[in-house]
């Protein structure tokens, strides 16, 4: 085909594809006649799609007559404009597609990302991945073994498109094992969904805090006068009241980097996040985890009390981001999106059937 002749325009956002071939130097009769086969066949190419375009030359008057022009509307489609006397044939060329779903599996190293990023996986894909992971699992260690499986669409004529993102698992030497699926959830948005969480499941909190204790929040984040010092000093955190030993939650999953006495904060439990997050309990009556411990979101991680320098029972929480304190924002994720145990139960009949196809291994 003489296609190596030709110019390749990218269709842009809002341009039809009469705007195309005219742009390209086509003749209007002829871009119109295009246009209109087309639409026939597709609905409105996408921006993005790649079009070429061969022209014969000038006719009087200077407009070019289309001799050939093919475009891929999608992977398993070519159409063909072809110029037939004074008309335009359209030609469908149907490309056969399998969608065997791409697997990669290796270990998490230094930075999941550019490992996926190595295997081949573009970044914005890899990124989610190593995104949803890292926030379901509270942190990614080294040792751990990720497990993904993503839509795949692979055309005969070797081209490849890549979908969503439809499994996520992670083995991990010191914590429970996450196994995380691609789920529909209402209005059509999906969500990934632990099928190894608690009995009732568990989705991986989107973003927000989770509230470590319920109560009133009794004294904000910034310069404030110190109730018992009596001087103004900056508030790191911020205070909320509740009754002594309230199980104290965690914010979000995350492992635990520091647990015991710590000065005027008393006793404290500090967790470590991914991205560099680190939440911090102070005051509590009794900690009740270990440095070391990897906790889910909501885990109970000490109690309610009034250690240190306090004036009563209540909870001081701090959350620093790249050793800076910001002010905690307790969204609307009161506690972790409940999950019904229908949906884990779909999620799981996904995941067995997902699991016993065929897939094209990427090396990790
Ligand atoms: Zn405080």
């Amino acid at each position: 085909m003489p296609t190596s002749g030709g110019k390749r325009l990218v269709l842009r956002g809002g341009e039809s594809l009469t705007a195309l071939l005219l742009r390209a130097g086509a003749g209007g009769l002829d871009a119109a006649q295009a246009e209109r086969l087309v639409s026939k066949q597709v609905e409105g190419p996408a921006a993005g799609t790649e079009v070429t375009v061969l022209l014969g030359s000038p006719l009087p008057g200077g407009a070019r007559r289309i001799e050939l022009a093919e475009l891929r509307p999608h992977l398993g489609l070519t159409l063909r404009l072809q110029s037939s006397g004074d008309d335009i044939e359209l030609q469908r060329i149907e490309v056969p597609v399998d969608s065997t779903p791409l697997r990669l599996r290796g270990d998490v190293g230094l930075d999941l990302a550019s490992a996926l990023g190595r295997a081949d996986l573009p970044a914005p894909l890899a990124n989610s991945a190593r995104a949803v992971l890292a926030r379901a699992a509270g942190g990614l260690r080294p040792n751990d073994r990720f497990d993904l499986i993503v839509a795949a669409r692979h055309a005969g004529s070797g081209e490849r498109e890549l979908g969503p993102l439809l499994y996520a698992g992670l083995d991990r030497a010191g914590g429970p094992d996450l196994q995380l699926v691609r789920s529909r959830a209402e209005a059509g948005r999906f969500r990934f969904v632990d099928v190894l969480g608690p009995a009732s499941g568990s989705s991986p909190n989107p973003g927000g805090l989770l509230r470590p204790v319920a109560g009133a929040v009794t004294s904000g984040f910034g310069w404030r006068f110190h109730p018992l010092l009596r001087f103004p000093r900056y508030h790191r955190g911020i205070d909320i009241a509740a009754p002594r030993g309230t199980p104290v939650r965690a914010a979000m999953a995350g492992h635990v980097v520091g647990a015991g006495w710590a000065g005027g904060h008393g006793y404290r439990v500090r967790l470590a996040h991914s991205g560099a997050a680190i939440t911090s309990y102070s005051h509590l009556s009794r900690v009740a985890v270990s440095p070391g411990d990897i906790v889910a979101a909501g885990a109970t991680i000490g109690f309610v009390g009034s250690t240190g320098l306090s004036t009563g029972p209540h909870l001081h929480f701090e959350v620093r981001r790249d050793g800076i304190a910001v002010p905690p924002v307790l969204g609307s994720h009161a506690a972790p999106a409940a999950v019904s145990p229908a949906e884990v139960a779909r999620a799981r009949d996904q995941l067995r059937a997902l699991l016993s196809r065929e897939f094209r291994e990427l090396a990790g």
